[in-house]
Order: C-alpha cells, then structure tokens, then sequence
C-alpha cells in the first residue's frame, strides 16, 4: 500500500468538523508514509488535505481537468499536478495511480467518484479497498440505504461488503489495511 486517492468536496461544509476530519486525514497519510492522489484543487476539502499531507513532509499528486484548472484553482504547490483532457481521463489516471479508495463527506462529484470506483470493483475491474469516512454521520443516511439495498435483494452481500465505513481516520485507514 503506498498511495490512497481520497474523492471529497470542493466545499468545507458547515462547521469546522469536516476540515478537521479532511487535515487529519491528511496528517495520518504522511505520517504512514502514504501518497495522496487527488482531485488537484486548491479548495474546500481538496486543499486542507492536500496542504496537511504537504506541511507533514508527504507527496501529493493531483490530477485535474485542464477545463477546471481556473474554476477548482488548481494546487500550485504539489509534488506533481497532471493535467487531463477530461473527467474520464482525471478519473481512471486517479484509479490507476490508487493502491485504495477513500471518500470523505463531500458533494454530488464525490458521490459520483465513490459509486464509479465501486462499480469498477463490483465488476472486478480492480480489486482495491474503498473506505468511506463517516465523519459526524454525515454518511448515516447513505449507509442505511446501501444496508436496504442488499435487504432488497438488489446489491449483493459481497459487493455492500466491499465498503469499509468508519467515522474516524485513523480507524478507517487500520481498517482498510486489514
Ligand atoms: P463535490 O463533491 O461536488 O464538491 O466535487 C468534488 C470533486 O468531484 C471536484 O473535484 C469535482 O470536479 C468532481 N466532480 C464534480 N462533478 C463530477 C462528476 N460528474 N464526475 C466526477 N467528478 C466530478
């Protein structure tokens, strides 16, 4: 295991208790030695991560669409930025360059990468561990309705079990290792 790519949200959220959770994160990454492989951004939870990993000596690679580079305000101080045609490319140069998968609270973009990477896994397209960080119970909600989905008979007990949930960082990241 040596780099995680962490999908979260170009926002911070309300409160304070998500940019902790996203500098955390970013903290327990460096001090294990892990790369951080990103969406590029400079802001909301994109940038405290990337500028946590970073201020704790680790390497950061981002990986940003060359249309969102002005609207995401591209990181200018990572240890590398690729730059991509598209959100296709972004996405599978994020998943190639992944040893695992961590979703933190974010928005409609994370969903959408989180429910991409476990789709990929499903079909076995890769078969990485993919965590997601329910920081304050922001996931509760989403993880009863994954919980019905298999009740319902409409998602195998396997692929709900591909998805590691944990409400804290450190707990996620043991967790995902096991
Ligand atoms: P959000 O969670 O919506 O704040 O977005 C987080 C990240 O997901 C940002 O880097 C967005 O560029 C990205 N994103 C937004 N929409 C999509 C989408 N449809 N597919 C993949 N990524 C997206």
């Amino acid at each position: 295991m040596q780099s995680i790519c962490v999908y979260c949200g170009s926002r911070v959220g309300c409160g304070d208790g998500y940019g902790q959770a996203a500098r955390q994160l970013g903290r327990a990454l460096a001090d294990q030695g892990l790369e951080l492989v990103y969406g590029g951004a400079a802001i909301g939870m994109m940038g405290l991560i990337a500028d946590e990993v970073l201020a704790a000596g680790g390497a950061v690679t981002g990986v940003i669409p060359e249309a969102l580079k002005q609207k995401e305000v591209a990181h200018a101080g990572l240890t590398e930025l690729l730059v991509t045609a598209d959100m296709h490319e972004r996405k599978r140069l994020m998943a190639e360059r992944a040893d695992a998968f961590i979703a933190m609270p974010g928005g409609l973009g994370t969903l959408e990468e989180l429910f991409e990477i476990l789709t990929w896994g499903q079909l076995r397209f890769h078969e990485k561990p993919i965590g997601l960080l329910n920081t304050s119970g922001y996931y509760d909600d989403l993880v009863r309705f994954l919980d019905g989905t298999v009740t319902e008979s409409f998602v195998h007990p396997r692929h709900r079990a591909m998805l590691t949930v944990d409400a804290t960082p450190e707990g996620l990241l043991e967790r995902l290792w096991v």
